[in-house]
Formats: C-alpha cells, structure tokens, sequence
C-alpha cells in the first residue's frame, strides 16, 4: 500500500492494533500487529481431504500413543498414500466437497474475527483474506467461482454489512477470481447457531439458502469467517449441488475445533 494510504488510514484507524492495541511496529498486517499477526495458530497439513481437520487434534487427544499425527493409525484415517479423511467424514461426509480454514478460531485470529464482525472494523478483512491467501488459496480448484456466505437480511441491516462477503472480496482480487454473491440467497431468517448443538444447527438452517441456477456447472468456493459444525457451509453446499454446481468448496479464515 501507498504511504499516504497507510498515513490515512493511520488517521482512521490509529496506528494501534484493534486487537491488543499495542502499536503496529514490525511485521505489521495492518490494521493486525505483527505479534498477533505471528500468534495466528495456522492450519498445516496433514489434515483430512474432506473436511480439513488437522490431524493434530487426533495426536492432541491421543496421550497413550506414540503414533505419529495423521499418519495410518490416526483414528478414521484411511488408506495408504491415498487422500486421508477423518473418522467423522468417513463415517457420514459432508455436504460439501472440501473445506479449509486458515487457522485456528483461537487467540489473536478469534480476537480479530470477532473484531470484524461485532467491532465495527471492516479494515480486518483485508488481513484476514491475506491470510487464507496464503493458507488456503492452493485447495482452490482452477476457474472456481468465489460465493460469499449470506448473512440473514435482518442481520446484516444490523450489523451494516456481512464480514464473509468483505473476506470474499479481498480473496477474489488476491485470486483474481470471479465472485459471484448472488448465486446464494437466504430469504428467511434463522436463529442465531452459538448455543445450539450440532444436530440443532443443521435443523435450523435447513431450507435457509436458495442457490441460482447460473451456478450449474460450476467449481464453487464458499467464503465464511468461521467453520463451527458445518451445518451452515453444508446446507448451501446442498442448495449449490441442487441447482447442478459441479463442486463446492469452503474457505474460511478460522475453524473452531
Ligand atoms: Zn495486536
Ligand atoms: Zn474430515
């Protein structure tokens, strides 16, 4: 960026982090700083084909056993040199074809999420698509078209926009990828997803998304800021596949676990 670009949105947003407000210094993403930019768990491989579980977590939950993450052993892992998937996706896989997230829903990139979405500070977009960017963008099948997961029409009225679109535009000029945000719609309103439970969150938007038939044929990536269960990715992945899409994919910035 310009420096009288960076001077001016110094005097937006002052050179401090909206995250830790610590000043920007070295390494600086901005608005991120550069510790909280460094302090983003990333998700690495090995992680399931499927849904991009990192294998750690079996490892993590593993304290009797000296097997290596990810590896043959690991729980649901399937076959040997093939795609390994998780035991959950082996067991009932996803709507959805594939999913990645950038990093942990955890510390400075929870922090920075929330911050975008609740904080008023769409300035964060930009360093949190740079970030599935540089996780993410090599799951990207060539000539995918981006679609931004849509935010319920009430609660984007609230909120004066939707963080997943703002990402989405970020990723598609970092691809040079087309976006295409009106291939999904949710015309009506659900209950917020944070106190319910897996099975819940798929009831709840079940129905909720309504997907155009100029996405027939097409490698379709969804955008999102989080990727809790699933439900929500899943149930616009049934809407895209519905109207003919050829794949669906999911990028997110973050993935609880
Ligand atoms: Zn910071
Ligand atoms: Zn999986």
């Amino acid at each position: 960026m310009r420096g009288w670009a960076v001077a001016a949105l110094d005097l937006v947003f002052p050179a401090c982090c909206p995250v830790c407000a610590a000043t920007l210094g070295a390494g600086r993403r901005d608005p991120l700083c550069g510790a909280c930019w460094d302090g983003i768990v990333r998700i690495d491989p090995p992680l399931c084909a499927r849904c991009g579980l990192p294998f750690f977590v079996f490892a993590d939950s593993r304290s009797d056993s000296d097997e290596r993450p990810g590896f043959p052993g690991a729980p649901g892992a399937s076959g040997s040199g093939a795609a390994q998937t998780c035991g959950p996706c082996a067991a009932a896989p996803p709507a959805f074809d594939w999913a990645r997230a950038a990093g942990l829903y955890a510390g400075p990139l929870r922090d920075a999420v929330q911050r975008l979405k609740f904080g008023r500070r769409p300035a964060l977009a930009r360093p949190l698509a740079a970030l599935v960017l540089e996780q993410c963008a090599a799951a990207m099948p060539a000539g995918a078209v981006l679609v931004s997961i849509p935010l319920a029409r009430e609660r984007e009225r609230e909120r004066g926009f939707n963080q997943a679109a703002l990402v989405a535009e970020h990723v598609a000029r970092g691809l040079g990828a087309p976006l295409s945000p009106r291939w999904l719609a949710r015309p009506r309103a659900t209950a917020p997803q944070t106190e319910l439970d897996a099975a819940a969150r798929r009831a709840n938007v079940r129905g909720a998304f309504v997907a155009s038939t100029a996405a027939a044929g097409a490698d379709v990536v969804l955008v999102d800021d989080v990727l809790t269960t699933g439900a929500t990715a899943g149930e616009c992945a049934r809407a895209l596949h519905a109207v003919g899409a050829r794949s669906v994919g999911v990028l997110t910035v973050a993935r609880v676990l």
